[in-house]
């Protein structure tokens, strides 16, 4: 059986003809750049979401770059972000000379620990950032009422939970910004990079706008300092495809997560993932924690079953963060790098493929005295 940890090609063929359709309208348009295709698609991006702007940029790690810019932060301003992520919600803002700070995570959710979140503020902190990690989203309530407390924006690193709620809410709507990342094999993937800045506040919509485009409102009229970001027409074009095909998407990752379970249920060697009583999981990554894990790596790759490890360092820990970088204990963070593996998921993964994984797994973990 051919087994793919994410299947573009199979999901671009079911969409061929809405695509190839998008595409040529642009190509025979002969407007790359902005143009009707990115307008519209910023205005549906906003609506599904539930805020009232979204600004397409080039990609995630842009987008979270512009949204510090946009809040001036900078050298000897702090930012607190997980242990357990990808790099790039700290690494932007580590470019703008600000210290990532970085907090412990919950073991079931792999998302930021509010404790720890209260425990690292200090008068430098100027954003606090969580991820919606693997499709689940943060616990949002807990985290904004610390951030109130003592009056820190939350920004929503929202790159693997497009689709995700918080009590019926929109990841991606809950914090003063929220980025998105339209990378390939994320939820909404375009065929490209991509990603976007979205807000409900006008003013900050308007200045990060402006970073987008060299720090202008008009052209050659340049008022700060910025950058050149955009979401190319293209890319808009397709993702306005794949936007109307989201919910349908992220249900068929649902379907996919709710069968790995059945097949993990009654093995207690298996930790799976789980869904909270308060939002809907997308399902970015079906990551199941065991121990051995990376014997289990071992046996997955002789069988030809694809799986990856996000994330094996706690970022605090990478040569990068070395000397300019914070943290707090991790013994959290530091347990599941050592226990996460990631098994195939996608929007074209049937229940036959689910199955034939789930049992490699299981010959795995039962024949290794770990159930
Ligand atoms: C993918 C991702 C990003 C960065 O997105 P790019 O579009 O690849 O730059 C940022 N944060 C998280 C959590 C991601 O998963």
């Amino acid at each position: 059986m051919q087994l793919q940890m994410v299947d573009l090609k199979r999901q671009y063929q079911r969409l061929k003809a809405e695509i190839d359709e998008a595409v040529d309208k642009v190509l025979y348009s002969g407007q790359f750049i902005r143009g009707p295709e990115l307008v519209q698609f910023e205005q549906e991006l906003a609506t599904y979401v539930g805020v009232t702007h979204a600004i397409g940029v080039a990609n995630g790690t842009d987008a979270l770059q512009i949204v510090y810019m946009s809040l001036g932060i900078g050298p000897g301003d702090e930012v607190i972000t997980p242990a357990f992520t990808f790099i790039a919600t700290a690494e932007a803002a580590a470019i703008l000379g600000a210290t990532p700070v970085f907090a412990d995570i919950e073991p079931d959710s792999f998302n930021l620990d509010p404790e720890c979140v209260e425990a690292l503020i200090t008068p430098r902190t100027r954003a606090i950032v969580p991820v919606h990690l693997f499709g689940r989203a943060a616990d949002m309530n807990a985290i904004q009422a610390i951030a109130d407390h003592h009056g820190i924006p939350v920004i929503e690193d929202n790159a693997q939970s497009i689709g995700a709620t918080v009590n019926g809410h929109k990841t991606g709507s809950l914090g003063r910004l929220s980025t998105c990342s339209f990378f390939p094999s994320k939820n909404l993937g375009a065929c490209g990079d991509g990603g976007a800045v979205l807000t409900s506040d006008p003013e900050m919509a308007e200045h990060v706008r402006m970073i987008t485009n060299h720090g202008g409102r008009h052209k050659y009229y340049n008022e700060i300092i910025g950058m050149n970001s955009r979401l190319d027409a293209l890319q808009a074009a397709i993702l306005r495809v794949k936007l109307r095909h989201l919910d349908i998407f992220n249900e068929a990752r649902r379907t996919a997560a709710t069968s790995y379970d059945k097949c993990f249920a009654g093995h207690s060697g298996v930790r799976i993932p789980s869904e909270p009583s308060w939002g809907r999981h997308v399902y970015h990554q079906y990551t199941i924690r065991v121990r051995a894990r990376d014997e289990l790596a071992a046996h997955l790759t002789s069988r030809g079953v694809p799986h990856g490890i996000y994330y094996p360092v706690p970022l605090p820990q990478l040569p990068v963060f070395r000397g300019n970088a914070r943290c707090g204990p991790l013994p959290v963070t530091e347990a599941a790098c050592k226990e996460v593996i990631s098994l195939p998921m996608h929007t074209e993964l049937t229940d036959k493929q689910v199955t034939c994984i789930a049992e490699t797994v299981l010959e795995f973990v039962s024949q290794s005295g770990h159930e």
